[in-house]
């Protein structure tokens, strides 16, 4: 039997979809969550996909061991002593006799055992509130500093992006940001804030990031390393 030149073989690693669109050229990009995604442009062949991919193999396999070997999301079962996040600092959860059912950042998560049958809302619904307060402040901290204001701040239940800003010149953050250190809340909120004048990542974009925040990139790195930590 004649054997099959290597460029039709199917690639021995699983796409989890591939993207197209009016784009010139190919891209592969390993996502967090270890799996392949392709962007290609509408007319390109799949075989020609499928050549790329096992050209590509060694650096695709390497980059998916990277993001297995990240910080995984915690397991969450809100037991006692269970490790909650914010502003980079750990808080055991310790759950309490008070009657009002309230949560109470002292150096522990004290959480009312009322709250217990809905832990997760009430918890989710705590984080909201105190991301408000921080992200608010800092982002008028930071409208002062560099003279960019955002026409409206919302708070948001988002998983994947922790910030985002409407065409209407309002900035969206989600509360998950919070549990970060307040240095990569600020990078966050810089970032968005730079937006607001410039839409796009281009390198005029970053260049007015690293004008602002010169240390961005470890910021960054740290928000790219870590974000599945923060994925509760
Ligand atoms: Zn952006």
């Amino acid at each position: 039997m004649p054997t099959i030149p290597a460029v039709m073989q199917t690639p021995e690693i699983p796409v989890e979809k591939i993207v197209r669109s009016r784009r010139k050229t190919i891209a592969l990009e390993v996502t967090p969550q270890a799996t392949l995604v392709v962007r290609a442009p509408h007319r390109v062949p799949q075989a020609y996909i499928d050549r790329m991919i096992l050209e590509k193999s060694t650096w695709i396999k390497k980059k998916m061991a990277e993001m297995r070997a990240r910080p995984q999301a915690p397991v969450r079962l809100y037991e006692e002593g269970e490790v909650f996040w914010f502003l980079g600092r750990a808080y055991p959860l310790h759950y309490t006799d008070d009657p009002v059912g309230a949560i109470v950042r002292t150096d522990r998560l004290e959480v009312s055992r009322t709250l217990r049958p809905d832990i997760r809302n009430a918890l989710q619904r705590w984080y909201v509130e105190e991301a408000k307060k921080e992200i608010a402040a800092r982002c008028m901290y930071f409208s002062m500093m560099t003279g960019y204001s955002p026409t409206s701040l919302r708070i948001t239940n988002a998983k994947g992006r922790w910030g985002s800003c409407t065409y209407k010149g309002g900035l969206n953050f989600s509360w998950r940001l919070v549990q970060a250190p307040l240095s990569i809340v600020d990078y966050v909120i810089v970032h968005e804030l730079v937006h607001l004048r410039q839409h796009d990542h281009s390198k005029k974009f970053w260049a007015k990031v690293e004008a602002l925040m010169p240390d961005y990139q470890r910021r960054r790195e740290w928000l790219r390393e870590n974000e599945r930590l923060l994925r509760i």
